[in-house]
């Protein structure tokens, strides 16, 4: 009888073990959110250099704030509120129409194609981006060129979505790509091109002129995000996991994507993908990516620069009378 109770607690306690560590395991798979083939992406906390840098406002910020973390992320909150209470925001926020003016003048590239996908925008929580900056956390200028960084989201563009309107005061849950491509090609705007997205942590570009990375905080490493326009596609149904592969990407996607970046005007040799300049070697995604049928499409894109990546001076903006 004493044995019999005896294997009944054993089995009681183990079987107790079990779920407890099957919740636990479930509730870190749930907050890991989008890209879960590695650590969260790091970014910066920032505080607006200009008076009025709302979502309307395209104004680089002058340099990163160095106070300590407390006051930035006070300085955040503040700049949280003033975003959230300036109203909503046009499409031509994101994009601007096409006029005469603003085509490239880049080797007069032919369309070939008068393509033009769904879009929609869907603003983000302001904690998750920020200003870009004129210069580094040292004074040094950091106007490097745009660069185009390709990522996908591993999980569905809805939850991926979801993480980016969620509130995250700290520095490593901050996270967002400037604009995502769902499977049926619908552009999704997140980020203004002006701002800076936080989608690649501890990362450079080798550039022409060598290595490219800007570091605005003391507190994490160098990244792209200060010029990168990060791009994500919506990752298949059975690409839900840390694997090598997937069944790739739709030709919507593809489409939109030569679309969008199209608009940019930023140089093939500009355009790269997180794997391509995350430093820690972890990051491979895009996963299942096609450069050919991409480039192909590219090309036959009109270019333009209607998605304009770069901030103005403050010092070069008109004064208010
Ligand atoms: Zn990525």
């Amino acid at each position: 009888m004493n044995r019999r109770l005896l294997t009944a607690i054993v089995t009681t306690v183990l079987c107790l073990t079990t779920f407890m560590l099957v919740i636990v395991r479930d509730r870190l798979v749930a907050a890991q959110g989008v890209e879960t083939l590695t650590q969260p992406t790091m970014a910066p906390l920032v505080k607006p250099a200009v008076s009025s840098p709302g979502l309307a406002s395209n104004a680089c910020a002058v340099q990163p704030d160095k106070g300590s973390v407390k006051m930035r992320q006070k300085a955040m909150l503040e700049r949280r509120a003033r975003l959230l209470s300036s109203g909503s925001v046009s499409l031509s926020r994101f994009r601007q129409e096409l006029d005469v003016a603003s085509q490239s003048a880049e080797g007069g590239a032919k369309a070939t194609t008068d393509y033009v996908p769904r879009e929609e925008m869907a603003l983000i929580d302001p904690t998750n981006y920020g200003d870009r900056f004129l210069n580094d956390i040292n004074g040094n200028p950091a106007n490097l060129e745009p660069l185009v960084v390709l990522h996908e989201t591993v999980g569905s563009a809805s939850s991926a979505i979801n993480l980016f309107k969620a509130f995250h005061l700290n520095d490593d849950d901050q996270v967002s790509y400037h604009t995502l491509v769902k499977r049926n090609g619908t552009v999704v705007y997140l980020v203004p091109p002006d701002k800076r997205a936080f989608g690649a942590g501890n990362s450079s570009f080798v550039g022409v002129n060598g290595l490219e990375a800007v570091r605005t905080s003391s507190a994490l490493s160098a990244s792209v995000n200060n010029f990168a326009y990060h791009i994500s596609l919506e990752t298949p149904y059975d690409g839900n996991h840390n694997g090598y592969t997937h069944s790739g990407y739709t030709q919507a996607q593809y489409q939109s994507l030569a679309w969008l970046v199209a608009n940019t005007g930023v140089a093939e040799g500009r355009i790269t993908t997180h794997k391509g300049v995350d430093r820690s070697r972890s990051r491979i995604d895009p996963r299942s990516f096609s450069d050919k049928t991409f480039f192909a499409l590219l090309r036959a894109q009109p270019k333009t620069t209607t998605i304009a990546i770069r901030c103005t001076d403050p010092s070069l903006l008109p004064t208010q009378p």
